[in-house]
């Protein structure tokens, strides 16, 4: 059995591993073995014609392909990508009001004090401005998860938000704008409650006046170890501050809130062929859910919508948006031609096993997961949002990096889908984790919380999953815990700094 996409297609995805001479379904007999999520030839494609997935072209055939061939990444020559002239052009022309409707319009939430989204978690953020505090503050932190958190029963935890940025970098480069940015925007994410506490070395590049606003930035929020008497000092300081932050915290509480006080983000990673038909285009009707209930949800990763721009800019709301759009594009293209690569640098070893064959496929099931709805702001990397509904949120598509970028930007959890596996998550906020294959659940059982495969194999549809998956969202926002967050899973946040090192 195979899985095509759309009527133009002149390739399917098999649903399991064939051997040479088996019968794929419609009468078509595997010239090769294929594995599974590989495409096969539908028809016979001679050399130089389109291959068709999606119903887009994915490539120009390099040979003669013959009916029942393996269709792999050396079988495409890449095709142009789109144009970003005029993108603005392409404004409104598939707009979409007509969304699938929310069977939920609440969510029980911590409310901000300071106003904006609400939080899923109630985290106490340690942040800091240098990677040499990093070794002092996770001392501490470890102290004071095991000996003050217990006391505080309603914060659920204490995050060391540690990087590699704040020292021997060209601060003031004109990129360096978007690591500070990033940095100034997580210490606001709405899952740390207002509460600032900020660790500084004290001849740092990064200064902390460059992190706060000069109201905030004082000895009740900041702890300079420079200024402290030796190691034990610097602990009993950090934990001291930090006992009075978890005081205020425990004081917040989850109560009954509308849907337009939640904002997630969508990623993907370690993406299979299945991904673009199963796991994504579910997050995409439990995204519309969402934002037809109000919901600001971000999607994100530049080299996964490049190809597919046009389809993004028809469903921006204004002009503007779509400018805005061709402009992080754009800038992504540069930064990629300055180290004298493109976007077909994406595609991983492992997407490819998993059938991917180049970034055009890649990127026109990545997009499935922005489901239908019209898209209202585009934010460069870390930028905060102004409007609430679909977003589109630029960042790198590296999952370790997308992340820290979607927080910054105010996301109070994440979607995740993958295909090939990728045990990925974060401390700062939950992450749901989405598979598109039956295969990858069985193996991982007790890692992915939603298994989309069922789509795949016929026995569930997009929209069953995808109202699964809405209301798993809003369980996890309201405080069930994800599969990961049990066992304490975190990976480290890789900020994104395209400017120089020195
Ligand atoms: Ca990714």
């Amino acid at each position: 059995m195979y899985v095509k996409v759309n009527e133009r297609d002149n390739v399917g995805v098999v649903i399991k591993d064939y051997k040479k001479g088996e019968d794929i379904g419609d009468g078509i007999l595997a010239l090769e073995d294929i594995p599974q999520a590989h495409k096969v030839a539908l028809k016979n494609i001679r050399k130089g014609e389109e291959v068709i997935r999606y119903g887009v072209v994915l490539g120009y055939a390099i040979n003669d392909i013959p009916k029942g061939t393996w269709i792999n990444e050396f079988s495409l020559e890449l095709p142009k990508s789109p144009s970003l002239d005029d993108l603005e052009n392409e404004c409104c022309k598939n707009i979409i009001y007509n969304l699938p409707k929310p069977i939920r319009q609440t969510f029980m939430g911590f409310k901000n004090p300071n106003g904006g989204y609400a939080g899923t978690r109630n985290i106490l953020a340690i942040h800091t401005t240098v990677q040499c505090v990093t070794g002092v503050l996770n001392v501490a932190v470890k102290k004071i998860k095991e000996e003050i958190l217990p006391k505080y029963p309603n914060v659920d935890d204490v995050v060391a938000i540690n990087h590699a940025y704040g020292c021997g970098v060209a601060i003031n480069a004109l990129e360096a704008r978007v690591p500070i940015r990033t940095l100034k925007n997580l210490i606001s994410n709405p899952n740390f409650g207002g509460e600032i506490m900020v660790i500084s070395l004290g001849c740092e590049k990064l200064t902390v006046d460059k992190l706060l606003d000069e109201k905030d930035n004082n000895k009740d929020n900041v702890i300079i170890l420079q200024e402290k008497h030796g190691f034990k000092d610097m602990i009993n300081s950090i934990i001291e501050m930090a006992e009075i932050k978890l005081a205020c915290l425990n004081k917040r509480h989850r109560e009954e809130l509308p849907l337009s006080e939640l904002c997630i983000g969508m990623q993907c990673g370690g993406s299979d062929a299945f991904s673009g038909v199963s796991a994504n285009p579910s997050a995409g009707y439990a995204s519309d859910m969402l934002v037809s209930a109000g919901a600001t949800v971000m999607f994100s990763e530049v080299t996964e919508v490049r190809d597919g721009v046009h389809h993004i800019a028809k469903r921006c709301l204004e002009e503007t948006t779509c400018k805005k759009l061709a402009t992080e594009m754009r800038w992504y293209d540069n930064y990629l031609a300055s180290a004298e690569v493109d976007r077909s640098a994406n595609p991983t070893p492992g997407n490819k096993k998993g059938g991917l064959s180049n970034i055009v496929e890649k990127a026109m099931g990545s997009i499935a997961k922005s489901g239908s709805a019209p898209i209202v702001e585009v934010l460069s990397p870390a930028e905060k949002p102004t409007k609430h509904g679909l977003i589109y949120a630029a960042t790198p598509a590296s999952d370790i990096v997308c992340g820290p970028c979607q927080l910054a930007s105010g996301i109070t959890l994440q979607v995740f889908m993958t295909g090939r596996g990728t045990p990925y998550s974060l401390a700062a906020a939950p992450v749901v984790k989405v598979c598109s294959r039956n295969d990858l659940k069985l193996m991982w059982d007790d890692l992915i919380d939603i298994n989309c495969g069922e789509i795949i194999t016929g026995s569930k549809t997009i929209e069953e999953k995808g109202v699964e998956l809405f209301n798993y969202i809003l369980d996890v926002a309201s405080g069930k815990k994800t599969l990961a967050e049990g066992y304490g899973l975190a990976n480290d946040l890789c900020i994104f700094n395209p400017a120089p090192i020195t």
